[in-house]
């Protein structure tokens, strides 16, 4: 394999593009970017670099000549517009090509909007370094600050304005929120910590429209209800990039379809992190999960798929791990925990804000939840990968237990 192509320069792009080097390749190695930065990290965005602590420079994922060394082509601020899979080409928005023996797509996903609200000024969605200065800037005014959606991202949005000492007011469509991700008791529990923080949560209410003349005013709800807002941010989601694979014959279905071994359904080109959806061995099952660690682990083991060429490559078989920072709550999970059929809160409580829960399905732990319990969810991400029996997990790790 003498040329690959990286589209997409962030997480997953660039540890793809040193999982190469690291590999041996050391062929032509180009990789595509649609924004002007170099590789930087996206979980500072709604943390540090938002909260105005850190400057954008520290959410670098460059350090030092790492860069340099791998040696690449690199294309920032251009888009791959067409995927030629026959003859292996990838076209740029600058009417450019580029040639492939080997393919690794990269394109992370992107945030869904509200309808009506395109140019509306002061309505934001957080996804790039771009977007979290925008928003950084307006927070600088002192703005009534409402946020569409309580999933991780609004949540740290929400909570780190309360830090910054702005009103807040986070809409959500679910009565509990994230209660299809955690349950309900968890979700209670986040919810009464951003009540507790000063955060006017509205439960169980959508987002009728958002009011403003060029600029936004207020969010009217589906209760009939009108939140005034002079900044919003809405977390409502994101879609996977790939809507310049149309027509190319890679196969997409919620993201790339990729076999175990983050193989697409075209020779010669693989797929990682938040794009690429795969069949996940350990736990049986096909998923596209939008975490940091997925990201980096995935594109090391993809690019070890493209390099062993046809129908070679390992399995990707991975426990996701995520993490979320919220106030003086560090939120960390391992596993599969939306669909599970039992669960138990094994150490601490909900009262105290450090806990850690486990999550069963068909008899098997699957999954496990920590707030403030760092350490214990570690452990807990080793186990999960055998699927040990649920009731002998969580004898285990009991408090009150041989843990
Ligand atoms: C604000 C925020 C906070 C987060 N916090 C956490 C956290 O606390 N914990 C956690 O586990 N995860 C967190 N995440 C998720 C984590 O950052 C993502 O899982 C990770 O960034 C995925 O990396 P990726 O490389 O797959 O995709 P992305 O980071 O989305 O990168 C894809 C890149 O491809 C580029 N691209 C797209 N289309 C094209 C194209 N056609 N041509 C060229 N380039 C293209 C995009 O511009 C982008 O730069 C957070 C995400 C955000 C946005």
């Amino acid at each position: 394999m003498k040329a690959i192509v990286v589209v997409g320069a962030s997480l997953a792009g660039l540890r793809g593009a040193e999982a190469l080097r690291q590999q041996g390749f050391d062929g032509t190695l180009t990789m595509i970017g649609a924004e002007p930065h170099l590789p930087y990290d996206r979980p500072p965005l709604s943390k540090e670099v938002l909260r105005g602590t850190w400057e954008p420079e520290q959410a670098s994922l460059v350090r030092g000549d790492n860069i340099d060394k791998l040696e690449l082509d690199l294309r920032l601020g251009r888009r791959a517009t067409s995927l030629d899979t026959g003859r292996r080409r990838v076209e740029l928005d600058d009417g450019s090509a580029v040639s492939y023996d080997g393919l690794l797509i990269a394109t992370g996903a992107t945030p869904r909007r509200l309808p009506g609200t395109d140019g509306m000024e002061g309505v934001h969605t957080l996804r790039t370094l771009d977007d979290c200065l925008a928003i950084r800037a307006g927070l600088e005014r002192g703005p009534r600050v409402a946020v569409v959606g309580a999933g991780f991202i609004g949540a740290e949005v929400a909570a780190t304005c309360r830090q910054r000492g702005l009103d807040v007011t986070m809409i959500e469509m679910l009565p509990v929120p994230l209660e299809p991700a955690v349950g309900a008791d968890v979700g209670e529990a986040l919810a009464a910590v951003h009540r507790d923080e000063g955060v006017d949560l509205r439960l169980g209410v959508g987002v009728d429209a958002i009011e403003g003349d060029g600029r936004v005013e207020a969010v009217r709800l589906s209760d009939g209800s009108r939140v005034e807002a002079d900044l919003v941010v809405v977390g409502v989601g994101v879609a996977p990039e790939t809507g310049w694979l149309e027509g190319s014959g890679v196969k997409v279905d919620d993201g790339v379809a990729c076999d175990a071994r983050c193989a697409t359904s075209v020779p010669g080109v693989v797929a990682a992190g938040d794009v690429a959806s795969w069949h996940n061995r350990t736990f049986d099952e096909t998923m596209r999960v939008e975490h940091w660690s997925n990201a980096a682990e995935q594109a090391r083991a993809a690019t070890s798929t493209l390099l062993a060429g046809d129908g070679g490559g390992d399995p990707f078989e991975s426990v996701p791990f995520f993490w979320s920072d919220q106030y003086d709550l560090k939120i960390q999970s391992a596993g599969r925990l939306a669909g599970a059929d039992a669960s138990r809160i094994v150490s601490g409580s909900l009262e105290t804000r450090r806990f850690l829960k486990l999550y069963g399905r068909g008899g098997r732990l699957v999954g496990a939840l920590a707030v403030n319990e760092p350490r214990r969810l570690m452990v807990m991400r080793r186990q999960i990968r055998a699927l040990p029996d649920f009731d002998e997990a969580v004898a285990a790790a009991s408090d009150d237990g041989s843990a």
